[in-house]
């Protein structure tokens, strides 16, 4: 099931919808080199939130399956049936690697959207080509990566090498499960490392496929193993597990700092972690354009219905362009009305399952009781199936000290806090504990410096909102974590440097 060329309507992503589901989804770990039940025989349900349904029930890993991922991926860095190929037959692979995920993508984008919700739409313009994109982007930087020598003394030689780490955990969340995979694994094995790679329990199909697809590109058995199962079971076995070099997680900062206690009691594992965000879009007097701006807010507050760690879920905004800014994006919000993913012309569908719903309605509900002025939505979708359907919702007059302007929600839910300066703008812009990303709109060249300067965010977009390419990095500050996925520097997780230093004096 290659991307066609032709568009493809709502009936035949049902009937493709059917055809998967009568073949039967892949539902099993993948662990040198085959796919495999749980050694316990455990499963767990796979429910697709667009309509409640079982899709499939799925292994449920634990310790023994950890133990037996990890040997493998030992075995093989051991035996060096990756990490000892040349730099330009890992790249020759891992292009065939993207080639099989390419020709699979319809496929793939499709078990994204039944298992999680994303719209078909984005699934299939953006989740896909942005995996098979990381993937060649990093074969290609494989063979293109020289070492140093350092300038010590003329009596010495001083090189610095870049070696594999060995065994690397990579934990993902659900939210883009094939491309946050993707940005861990392919910089990951370009390094010449093995791979562990721990789905969230939300999002499990596309990583099991990804792992028989990495395999029939000839990536050896050992070298790329999944192991689905429960965060704190599968994940945290990998977090303990003593012989994991290096563990990459992407997810709630909550959990990332579990996964450095679980590093310092056990075996001091390297850690990178990508975790939350409460992104600030802020829209000075002078913004440039305002339709332009208010298109920006609302697609950046409830684009995959929110559930984005870059979401623009706090619109910070000069009280000189309070009232016209809103009017857009109001008129523009309640236009969006949820949908079933699975139909081309969805923008905007269902959350990821209803324990989140949960969630993201409790926040609604601090919302109004904290006296935040609801502009639009708020409410859940009725009706048999329906139940992780929610309206994209807007607080006005929201104070920066409300739970709603200051904890990641994960949904759709967008905080408008007006402000009297640019000052002040981005002193409610850092007042959170995360620094992941920051919009600021002004056409003003020394605002726009001042404000990138002093906002505490691992990327600050000017007249634009997440924007970004596979050169370009993303990461934290502060509590949205330490290290960065994409571009080169991606692989300094997934590295060591090593000093050779030879003494060459008489
Ligand atoms: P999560 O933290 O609940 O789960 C992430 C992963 O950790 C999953 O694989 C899960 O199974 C595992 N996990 C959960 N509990 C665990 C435990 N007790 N021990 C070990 N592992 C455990 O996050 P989520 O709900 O899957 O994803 C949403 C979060 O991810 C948001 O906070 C979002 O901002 C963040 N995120 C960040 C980025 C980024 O680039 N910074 C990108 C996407 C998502």
């Amino acid at each position: 099931m290659a991307i066609s060329d032709q568009e493809q309507t709502y009936q035949d992503w049902l009937n493709r919808t059917e055809q998967l589901a009568g073949n039967g989804f892949a539902n099993q770990a993948f662990i040198d080199g085959q796919y495999c039940d749980a050694v316990s025989g455990a499963t767990f349900e796979c429910i697709s939130p667009r309509d409640g349904q079982l899709l499939t029930r799925i292994a449920a890993c634990d310790e023994a399956d950890v133990d037996n991922a990890v040997a493998a991926a030992r075995a093989a860095f051991e035996a060096g049936v990756w990490s000892g190929l040349m730099p330009k037959q890992r790249k020759k692979i891992l292009q065939a690697f993207a080639t099989e995920l390419e020709a699979h993508a319809d496929e793939l984008a499709l078990l994204e959207s039944l298992d999680m919700g994303m719209t078909i739409s984005d699934s299939r313009t953006m989740n896909l080509p942005g995996a098979v994109e990381c993937v060649s982007w990093y074969a290609e930087l494989a063979d293109k990566l020289y070492d140093e020598i350092a300038p010590t003394q003329p009596n010495a030689l001083t090189r610095i090498h870049r070696v594999p780490v060995g065994v690397v955990a990579a934990i993902v969340p659900w939210n883009y499960p094939l491309m946050i995979a993707c940005w861990k694994a392919a910089p990951a094995l370009a390094a010449g490392n093995s791979v562990v790679l721990k789905p969230a329990e939300q999002s499990s199909l596309t990583a099991i496929r990804m792992a028989e697809l990495a395999h029939k590109a000839g990536i050896p058995a050992g070298v790329f193993n999944v192991v689905p199962g429960m965060g704190d079971v599968a994940g945290r076995a990998l977090g303990m597990h003593m012989d994991v070099d290096a563990l990459a997680f992407t997810g709630s900062s909550r959990v990332g700092g579990l996964y450095m206690q679980y590093a310092g009691q056990s075996n001091l594992k390297r850690v990178a972690l990508e975790c939350g965000g409460k992104t600030p879009n802020i829209v000075l007097d002078d913004v440039e354009d305002l339709d332009k701006a208010a298109a920006a807010v609302v697609m950046g507050a409830f684009s995959n219905q929110g559930q984005i760690c870059n979401a623009g879920s706090r619109l910070i905004v000069d009280r000189q362009v309070h009232q016209p800014l809103m009017e857009k994006v109001k008129a523009l919000a309640e236009t969006i009305v949820p949908a079933d993913p699975l139909d081309p012309a969805t923008a905007f569908s269902c959350l990821v399952d209803a324990r989140h719903t949960v969630n993201v309605l409790k926040y609604v509900e601090l919302g109004k009781d904290d006296g935040a002025q609801l502009v639009c939505g708020g409410a859940q979708e009725s009706g048999t199936g329906r139940q992780c359907y929610v309206q994209p919702t807007i607080f006005d007059n929201v104070s920066a000290d409300m739970p709603i302007a200051r904890e990641e929600i994960f949904g759709p839910v967008l905080s408008v806090i007006p402000v009297d300066s640019p000052e002040e703008a981005i002193d409610v812009a850092n007042s959170t504990v995360y620094g992941l990303g920051a919009a600021v709109w002004t056409r003003d060249m020394r605002r726009m410096e001042q404000a990138a300067r002093a906002i505490n965010a691992g990327v600050i977009w000017v007249n634009c909102h997440d924007h970004g390419d596979i050169s370009s990095p993303v990461g934290g500050f502060k509590q949205s974590g330490f290290g960065r996925d994409k571009s080169i520097h991606a692989l300094d997780k997934y590295v060591e440097y090593k000093t050779v230093w030879i003494d060459l004096s008489p």
